[in-house]
């Protein structure tokens, strides 16, 4: 079934998930938070957004879950539209091959990330916005509810009172990175913006309208310009190169779109010019990637034929 554009979304996505629904494996929610450990792995949404803010869904496709490491695609955007290019000397944009929270590059590479969606990439951009902003979560925020229309997408102090109370590893990437002079403010006030941005609940319908700036060349829900044509292109990029850690190679392989993955099973992805797709299932695979997620999307760009290739 190839896509035209006359054509609605609806029919394809609850093809999509009546084949998910018999597949049996589902991954497991990440532990390491334990705010999210309780989420049912069967749990599954998926939103298609069209530029003009159609929205079409399936399943839990309203329900709200943490968005995680999703939010970094916004983080980069927001200051890559403060900063511009001189983001890139203090964040790199090739894939590590490394699981998201590694520390092990940062010392020979003197503090710079590989990337800004890995952690220590992530913990630079937001220490960078939050310079520019005195607020990066609440700029955050206030994006993604102006994005998605929708005003309750939140913090979720919860989620984010448990990943502080276990967030050593995160901890440790932001003193590293400090001690190479890489992070400008205290860690303990990054840390608290870090965390509460990850924390940020939102549903498929909302994440997969917030990216929508992406599908539009840079241009937001209301008409402005957050990035030119050239920056949406290079957050694009980074997405289908870096996006999904150390599977972006299967992810591209896959599913064949830029895309970021959080490991509340949330997984955005972005076709240029055409629409956004956001779908949910907290079931991981072994690098932190929605199982269902991943699987619901590589059926979504075969069934339709909409991939970039
Ligand atoms: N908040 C999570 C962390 O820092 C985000 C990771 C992710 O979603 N991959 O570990």
């Amino acid at each position: 079934m190839i896509m035209t554009s006359s054509l609605s979304f609806q029919p394809v996505l609850e093809r999509i998930a009546e084949e998910i629904e018999h597949t049996p494996g589902r991954g497991r929610p990440a532990d390491y938070i334990p705010a999210l450990a309780a989420r049912d792995p069967r749990s599954f949404g998926m939103a298609v957004a069209e530029l003009d803010g159609t929205v079409y869904g399936v399943g839990e496709w309203r329900e709200p879950f943490s968005a995680q490491s999703v939010t970094k695609v916004f983080t980069l955007a927001l200051d890559l539209a403060r900063e511009g290019d001189e983001l890139w000397e203090h964040v790199g944009r090739e894939p590590s091959g490394n699981p998201f929270n590694s520390l092990v590059q940062l010392e020979y590479e003197s503090g710079i990330p590989r990337n800004p969606f890995i952690n220590a990439g992530a913990l630079v951009v937001t220490d960078r916005l939050q310079t520019r902003t005195g607020d990066a979560a609440g700029t955050l925020l206030e994006f993604l509810r102006d994005e998605s229309g929708n005003p309750e997408v939140d913090f979720d102090a919860e989620v984010a009172a448990s990943e502080a109370a276990h967030g050593d590893r995160n901890a440790a990437l932001a003193h590293f990175m400090a001690s190479y002079g890489n992070i400008d403010n205290a860690v303990p006030l990054l840390l608290d913006q870090y965390f509460r941005q990850c924390s940020i609940r939102a549903s498929c319908a909302d994440l997969a309208l917030a990216t929508a700036f992406l599908a539009r060349h840079g241009v937001r829900a209301d008409g402005s310009r957050l990035l030119s044509r050239s920056q949406a292109k290079q957050v694009n990029a980074v997405m289908l190169t870096c996006g999904t850690y150390d599977a972006a190679g299967d992810f591209a392989y896959r599913v064949g779109l830029p895309g970021k993955s959080g490991v509340g099973g949330g997984i955005v992805a972005v076709v240029p010019g055409r629409c956004t797709l956001c779908v949910w299932s907290p079931g991981l695979d072994d690098r932190g990637n929605s199982v269902a997620g991943v699987a619901a999307l590589d059926r979504f760009t075969t069934l339709t034929g909409l991939s970039v290739f």
